[in-house]
């Protein structure tokens, strides 16, 4: 890595604005050439959560102008550093450096957004029914927040939690995934450089999740945990943050349909499936996982699909021309083997895999299976690589209830011109977020998250900063 600032390479982890060393440290893995990256310290997680409790108070009594102005410093620095942000979680995630480039800008389109939500929280003066009484609503951030987040986006998870809780007043302890912590450092580095006060960003990295888990939602003095990662992940701290009633916000995982009927613009579904499905080698959340295309239309469609499938250049994120990355490590190789392996024994056609000749790298070749059917494992969980499943459907309502038969809940993709059926799936999708003849769902302003077991809550948007705040009612007599 040739960084033009090589202070961004952090391997120290960050508490009370101090890079704090240790001499146990875990090995940063680069997933296209397996190579250690950097040795990073095991972070003494309770000294992070004693130096966000001692920063909260005067941290929340800061106005909102002065949060607002250092998030704004704060997205300045990012975009600043973004060439050398970009080429960091290239090295640690392995997606394309174009798509690093444009996850930076992405996780700084939230700090940007939530420097100016900090100055648009309000409370209510309600009317009222006792004469002489006044009764007023007042929003006051929760408290010290856990932030976990997970390796697919190592910068924007990053920024869509902690922008809006430096916005509403809450003082943080991160814990990046052991994975990719380096990207969480370098934006620990530069939120330092924009002049956050000490203690409230503390920066927790570690391979014993676990134990960091245990005590971020243990603590007594932390208010919320926010996390995104897998649904099992997040039932577990769901049960752990019960004995302290924590607030949660959970965004977990997605097993998104896209649903192709025969009277698309078949161009701009395979087009939008495309770069759903295969977005950082299909390793998103809301990725399309489950193709369902109109029986009429099948042959049409897998042919263009498959046709855009060849095309893909998979190899290095740093290498130019690279459209598909390597998958985070190998156990994920395995898993997404595993998935197609299954999918083929029980029916399913093989009907394109690229042939790959790469001696190195946590690799998996674009794949497209059809004849799938909604019994097999393929279907029901979360792929994570680079394989697109196809299942046919004949009727609307058929298509409705396939979509919907799954535990998951967080978004669909619809491909039609039928206004009528637009409104009637929209209202009938069992999602949060529905992309109409589109899959562009990611944006600062909209409100990302789930329903069903996909999570809690939503990032983003106005509603985000919602997460940081809680009510306090004031019934004052005269
Ligand atoms: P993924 O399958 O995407 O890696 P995980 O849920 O395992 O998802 O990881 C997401 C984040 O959760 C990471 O930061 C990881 O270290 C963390 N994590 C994993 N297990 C636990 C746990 N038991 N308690 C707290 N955090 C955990």
């Amino acid at each position: 890595m040739q960084l033009a600032n090589p202070e961004l390479l952090r391997t120290d982890s960050f508490i009370a604005g101090q890079w704090q060393s240790a001499d146990s440290r875990f090995s940063v893995i680069n997933p296209a050439t397996e190579q250690v990256i950097a040795q990073v310290a095991e972070a003494d997680v309770d000294a992070a959560i004693s130096a966000a409790v001692a920063a909260q108070h005067e941290f929340a009594n800061s106005t909102a102008s002065e949060r607002a102005a250092f998030l704004l410093r704060w997205h300045q620095l990012v975009l600043a550093n973004l060439t050398d942000l970009a080429q960091i979680l290239t090295a640690e995630a392995g997606k394309p450096l174009q798509e690093a480039q444009a996850e930076i800008r992405y996780a700084a389109s939230f700090i940007e957004w939530f420097a100016a939500e900090a100055l648009r929280v309000t409370g209510d003066v309600l009317a009222n029914s006792v004469k002489g009484q006044r009764l007023l609503n007042l929003k006051q951030p929760v408290g010290v927040v856990a932030a976990i987040t997970p390796w697919n986006f190592p910068a924007a998870m990053v920024t869509r939690k902690l922008a809006p809780a430096f916005a509403a007043g809450c003082a943080v302890v991160l814990k990046p995934s052991e994975l990719t912590p380096l990207t969480a450092l370098a934006l620990a580095y530069l939120a330092d450089q924009a002049g956050i006060p000490k203690g409230v960003l503390n920066v927790v990295t570690s391979t014993d999740a676990a134990a960091v888990g245990q005590a971020l939602t243990g603590h007594p003095q932390i208010a919320k945990v926010t996390f995104t990662g897998s649904t099992a992940v997040g039932k577990l701290l769901m049960r752990q943050c019960a004995d302290t009633v924590k607030r949660l916000s959970l965004e977990l995982g997605g097993n998104a349909p896209a649903i192709v009927f025969a009277d698309a613009d078949l161009a701009v579904a395979v087009q939008a499936v495309m770069a759903s499905k295969f977005r950082n080698a299909g390793q998103t959340c809301v990725c399309v996982n489950r193709i369902l295309v109109e029986e009429s239309i099948a042959a049409e469609f897998s042919a263009l699909l498959q046709k855009a499938i060849r095309q893909l250049v998979t190899g290095p994120g740093v290498t130019p021309s690279v459209q598909i990355g390597p998958l985070i490590n190998a156990a994920a190789v395995t898993k997404v083997s595993q998935l197609v392996n299954d999918a083929v024994a029980a029916g399913a056609s093989l009907s394109y895999q690229a042939e790959l000749a790469l001696e190195l790298g946590y690799f998996y070749p674009p794949t497209l299976l059809e004849n799938v059917t909604s019994a097999m494992r393929i279907s029901q969980q979360e792929i994570f690589g680079p394989v697109a499943t196809i299942q046919l459907f004949s009727t609307a309502e058929e298509a409705l209830q396939l979509a919907n038969d799954s535990q998951s809940g967080l978004a669909a993709y619809l491909f039609t011109k039928d206004t009528q059926r637009i409104w009637h799936f929209s209202e009938q999708l069992q999602v949060g977020m529905l992309g109409i003849n589109g899959s562009a769902i990611s944006q600062a302003h909209i409100p990302f998250g789930g329903i069903k077991s996909s999570g809690i809550g939503r990032e983003g948007s106005s509603y985000g900063i919602e997460e940081y705040l809680q009510l306090k009612h004031l019934c004052w007599a005269n």
